[in-house]
């Protein structure tokens, strides 16, 4: 996707704005902008192993079958490369969506990842707003400083609530799910993340419940979802369910052994070793296989994706591990751009349900009390201001689609930030009118 400059002056403004507001100094979390290079990093970094995104077997980077040493095939009039007249790059609609989630991250926390690992995050160069987080009493008015059960309603169904309700408003009443409208639709649905699937976030996009804490009701009314794929981290309630999942047309897998076949089924509910740090990886793994599951879906798919453990080492203000989750959230986007390919028919969005940990970074002393010693040595220094969610704004990056129209979801008259609801708000419209966010038209 292209950008003009004046949305890239506009982009520069607010980070520089947002950090220097954040962290009350001026940081260089960002590198220059390169509209025109490639979100997709060193390969030798790249921990994907499926053989059909190894850069080792991947036809497209073998000397022996480089286009670009077989005279017969020149790039400048091969119609396969050519972006004018390839097909896969004709005006189309927008059928798929694709929502990443980190939770309790922060723009700091993402900061941190780029010092930290000492290259930018392509996403960091995508269309970009800020996001106010905050949930609401029962009698529906805030601003209250949310938990991931409200934040995750308000990203799922459009509705304020209050911290604790999983898919309900603040009336306690049901609410429709992003991932029930785009059933609706005749789409295919997904549901994948690190935690629990009875976590508070991937819960609130497949289950209703009063309480964030009723495991029990939310395993059930997530098996009753209707959603396609559940993938999360293993977790017994779920365990001692396999009987009722399996009587709802799931394809039960509790180990990566299995999740090629898995991959191949209409509906499938994973239990995965996800937890903790080696999961990190595990994700990347996942979500290469959940792509090709929902993909197979003539009419489009929604996958909703979380990296869960941000928002957990953020709590005990473990910097390394929380550092490593936010490149393991980096990966999966990496992996999906590897997926997407020349496809215009995908949208990538990518935020977080709240800040945790009050987190400031840089690349000077400054006035923080802490250090990190990132990939070459280099030193990031940084403060926690706290164990807990905060009410500092999140970011929300989008790929693949026109840069969206804020103005009509803005809840602050800003044009750089909107309310968490909106998150909804923008991925029902894009669904509603998939013609005009295509790019390519
Ligand atoms: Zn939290």
């Amino acid at each position: 996707m292209k950008k003009t400059a004046f949305r890239l002056s506009l982009l520069l403004l607010t980070l520089a704005l947002v950090f220097s507001l954040a962290a009350c100094q001026t940081l260089t979390p960002q590198g220059p902008v390169d509209a025109g290079s490639s979100p997709v990093t060193d390969p030798a970094t790249d921990p994907v192993t499926d053989p059909a995104t190894d850069p080792a077997t991947d036809p497209a980077t073998d000397p022996a079958t480089d286009p670009a040493t077989d005279p017969e095939t020149d790039l400048a009039t091969d119609p396969e490369t050519d972006p004018e007249t390839d097909p896969e790059t004709e005006p189309q609609e927008i059928k798929n969506l694709i929502l990443i989630i980190g939770d309790g991250m922060g723009l700091d926390h993402i900061a941190a990842g780029e010092l930290t690992y000492g290259k930018d995050f392509g996403f960091t160069d995508w269309d970009f707003v800020t996001v106010n987080t905050d949930s609401v009493y029962a009698n529906g008015y805030g601003p209250v400083l949310t938990d991931s059960a409200a934040s995750g309603t308000a990203l799922a169904t459009g509705h304020l609530t209050v911290n604790g309700y999983i898919g309900k408003d603040h009336n306690q009443v049901d609410v429709q799910t992003i991932l029930d409208y785009a059933k609706s639709l005749g789409k295919a649905t997904g549901v994948l993340t690190t935690d629990s699937l009875l976590g508070a976030t991937p819960a609130a996009f497949s289950a209703h419940s009063r309480s964030r804490s009723n495991a029990q009701e939310i395993a059930n009314s997530q098996i009753y979802s209707g959603v396609d794929l559940l993938g999360g981290a293993t977790d017994s309630t779920c365990t001692a369910l396999v009987n009722q999942i399996e009587a709802q047309g799931y394809y039960y897998i509790d180990t990566f052994d299995d999740i090629e076949r898995a991959a191949r089924k209409q509906k499938t509910y994973w239990q995965l070793d996800m937890a903790g740090t080696d999961a990190d990886v595990q994700l990347e793994h996942a979500v290469y296989y959940a792509l090709k599951m929902l993909s197979r879906n003539d009419e489009g798919f929604v996958l909703i994706l979380e990296q869960a453990y941000i928002d957990k080492y953020s709590h005990s203000n473990d910097f390394a591990n929380m550092v490593h989750s936010v490149n393991s959230l980096n990966n999966t986007v990496e992996v999906i751009l590897e997926w997407m390919g020349e496809r215009t028919d995908t949208a990538v969005l990518i935020t977080a349900d709240h800040e945790t940990g009050g987190l400031t970074v840089g690349s000077k002393a400054g006035s923080y009390t802490k250090t990190f010693t990132g990939e070459g040595g280099k030193t990031v220094y940084y403060n926690w201001s706290s164990t807990n969610h905060t009410q500092a704004k999140v970011g929300l990056f989008t790929y693949g689609i026109t840069t969206p129209d804020y103005s009509k979801f803005s809840y602050y008259g800003s044009p750089f930030t909107i309310k968490n609801i909106d998150v909804f708000n923008l991925m029902k419209d894009i669904l509603d009118n998939p013609v005009t966010y295509n790019p390519y038209n």
